[in-house]
């Protein structure tokens, strides 16, 4: 209620003339409101300090930040010279191409994925595509990030590479279109940084909550909390089946794609 609404409708009340008018039952009620309204004034009243709207607990960490470095409480998944954080889907150890602080797809050998599991997390990862004049579409330059192994963020050289644009680099694969293209030349780094909201589920194995992710490509947002509609499909409609925390997958498409700098924070969402 506004302040001139409630001024107007204490003094109509408060008015002899028509006070006259109510019965008792009426006068009750006309104290209620009048007892309402100067609870108004003081509740209104009580923040008048601008120490009354501070707050100082909970405090929250510290974390160290640093630039082109991963911050002081994330989980390095590849900073130099060894993919031990990473193995096939069969369990055998992850066997791309390790060298110079680097790593890259050996086509052919598959996806590997991390060996820790996740729920919703803050993700950062380099990549480069090779030149692949000759090739065009999904097969220039063709990775993907899968978070829980199902929900496909697309990693391919968009570039002067035409496709369907929800298959470009930045999309949810099938699902969500970048808000632009902020692809790079093949051969040059670019990195993803990603909010990662996991979904949850009911007892009875339904969903609760869907996933959600916003995706920074080389600092544009190109993703802001799409809600997905189940898990990335190559075929059909997404949906959604019950599972637990999942690894980080990235996919062998049958490109060298190369990375590098992969780090991870686990958030809690409310
Ligand atoms: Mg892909």
């Amino acid at each position: 209620m506004g302040l001139i609404h409630t001024k107007m409708l204490v003094h109509y009340l408060r008015h002899e003339k028509y006070r006259l008018l109510y019965n008792i039952n009426s006068m009750r009620l006309l104290i209620l409101v009048i007892v309402l309204i100067d609870f108004y004034y003081i509740s209104a009243q009580e923040f008048t300090l601008p120490e009354d709207t501070e707050v100082w607990n909970p405090v929250p960490r510290i974390v160290d930040t640093f630039d082109n470095l991963a911050p002081s409480d994330a989980i390095i998944l590849f900073d130099k010279d060894s993919l031990n954080n990473w193995q096939k889907i069969n369990g055998n150890p992850a066997d791309w191409e390790v060298k110079s602080n680097i790593f890259t797809i050996k086509p052919g050998t598959g996806d590997i994925l991390t060996k820790q599991k996740f729920s919703s997390v803050q993700f950062h990862i380099e990549w480069r595509a090779p030149r692949l004049s000759d090739e065009s579409g999904q097969n220039r330059g063709n990775s993907g990030i899968f978070f829980q192994e199902r929900y496909e963020l697309q990693i391919l050289d968009s570039y002067n590479n035409k496709t369907y644009t929800n298959g470009q680099a930045g999309s949810i694969y099938k699902q969500f279109i970048p808000l632009v293209n902020a692809s790079r030349e093949p051969y040059v780094w670019q990195n993803y940084d990603v909010i990662f909201i996991a979904p949850t589920f009911n007892d009875n194995g339904s969903i609760n909550t869907k996933a959600n992710m916003t995706v920074f490509h080389n600092g544009i947002l190109v993703q802001y909390k799409v809600i997905l509609e189940g898990a990335t499909t190559y075929i059909g409609k997404p949906k959604y089946d019950f599972h637990n925390n999942g690894s980080i997958l990235l996919q062998d498409h049958g490109s060298k794609i190369s990375f590098r700098n992969i780090w991870v924070r686990e958030i809690e969402v409310p």
